[in-house]
């Protein structure tokens, strides 16, 4: 297919290593600006920031592409923001309208589309082809198509942000950042699912996991706010958001992580149902006369909390249910934090030890309750909260109980900031 894989494993070690120098070497005052797009199948979320001051100069979400089109602007230095309704039949007249609000005389930040320097692209599936970020040419576009069976909901819009910002920025470098990147590193006795090897050889069939520039982004700032070099620390990380996932990171690297072939494994989640007897799906198929494709919708959209509680995906609306005495909302609560519980102390065993775990996403980062039932049942690991610093919400923050053996720290997720330097690391080389 044309495609070296370990070319590019080289060449991303090398950009690494010139990536200080990169920022070093560049002049002060000449400020680059990267454009963030995480494209969804009908909408499209977007930053323009500065990857070296992390300035967020706009942001916003693209929404109902292909029904009408709906544009949510923001610009955080005068808290503006901005709402349009823009026909956008299709991700090429989303990201026009992107750019008009980008360059726009009164909401605009940017004089002209001249300024942005290079496009982040958030793409969910990288199969085993990328273990890092990559400039997008005609053989990564190539690849990212080839890994489409991997992952039919993402990709394919992935690939057409991609190309409806080739249409309308041509010239601009592009820069693809996968959520399976970081994980790459699990050895093979992690990846390895127990089913015939041929399998995993002929399709491909294995551990990926998922949210990887999230956990790479908390794990480095956790070994920032401990003062300790990543290579010292063995880190849980926790993303808990309406998907959830808890990665094992030792020295810097993914070596486990409970989402799998696809992110529907693992913990349950706001509506995936998360690791199961897959029995179950042959079960359910012959008791109530389902198709495979009704099942699969079943695990991934009415399952995880909101199928366990009855009430919500949204964990604000479960956690005020369960206040109020429902049974199920409780039950679902109690669920989630338990797999969560089994799911750290499986990530330390792991790794042979855990010196910091941390919270972070929609749930890690908001719920003082739920974090507090996670590591409950986890003192005899030496991880201890205190309740007084767990009273908060969304703030780096270290939690621990004076007399804890491990850091329980709480770290606001910035996926959008990884991908911005990325791009600039990449694309300054
Ligand atoms: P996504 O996976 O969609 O990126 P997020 O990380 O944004 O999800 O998490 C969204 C979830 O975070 C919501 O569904 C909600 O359940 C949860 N959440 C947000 N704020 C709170 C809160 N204050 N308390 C409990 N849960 C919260």
């Amino acid at each position: 297919m044309g495609y070296n894989y370990n070319v590019i494993l080289a060449e991303r070690a090398q950009i690494r290593k010139d990536r200080q120098l990169y920022f070093i070497s560049k002049e002060r005052d000449h400020t680059m600006k990267v454009l963030v797009i995480n494209a969804g199948s009908s909408s499209l979320k977007y930053q323009l920031m500065d990857p070296q001051t992390q300035e967020v100069l706009a942001k916003g979400l693209c929404e109902r592409i292909g029904i009408d089109g709906r544009l949510t602007h923001k610009v955080p230095a005068t808290n503006g923001k901005y709402e349009f309704e823009i026909p956008m039949p299709t991700h090429a007249e989303a990201i026009q309208a992107v750019l008009d609000a980008l360059t726009n005389a009164e909401h605009g930040v940017i004089k002209s589309m001249s300024e942005i320097d290079a496009v982040g692209h958030r793409v969910v599936h990288g199969g085993e082809k990328f273990a890092s970020s990559v400039l997008i040419d005609d053989d990564v576009m190539a690849a990212i198509e080839e890994c489409i069976p991997l992952a039919p909901l993402h990709n394919p819009a992935n690939i057409t942000g991609i190309k409806a910002c080739q249409k309308v920025m041509p010239g601009v470098p592009m820069v693809a950042v996968f959520d399976t990147a970081f994980h790459q590193t699990m050895p093979a006795r992690a990846f390895i699912y127990a089913i015939p090897y041929e399998y995993y050889e002929e399709n491909h069939v294995r551990r990926y996991g998922f949210h990887g520039t999230s956990h790479l982004y908390v794990s480095r700032r956790a070994a920032a706010i401990l003062g300790k070099p990543i290579e010292e620390l063995k880190i849980v990380t926790c993303h808990l958001g309406n998907g959830s996932s808890v990665c094992a990171i030792d020295g810097g690297k993914s070596i486990e992580t409970s989402m799998g072939f696809t992110p529907l494994d693992g913990l349950p989640m706001g509506t995936r149902c998360g690791s199961i007897d897959v029995s179950i799906i042959e079960y359910l198929m012959e008791t109530h006369h389902l198709t495979i494709e009704e099942v699969m919708n079943i695990l991934n959209k009415k399952s995880g909390v909101l199928g366990v509680s009855g009430v919500s995906s949204d964990f604000r609306d479960i956690e005020s249910a369960a206040a109020e005495g429902n049974k199920r909302a409780q039950l679902a609560l109690d669920m989630f934090c338990y797999k969560t519980t089994k799911r750290i102390a499986s990530a330390s065993a792991a790794m042979g030890g855990i010196d910091a775990v941390v919270f972070t996403a929609g749930v890690g980062e908001n719920s003082p309750e739920l974090r507090e039932q996670i590591v409950a049942n986890l003192g005899f690991m030496g991880i201890k909260i205190d309740p007084e610093k767990n009273k908060t919400r969304g703030e780096e923050k270290d939690i621990s109980a004076a007399d804890a053996r491990v850091h329980t720290l709480l770290i606001p997720t910035n996926e959008e900031l990884v991908i911005a330097q990325d791009t600039a690391a990449i694309v300054g080389k």
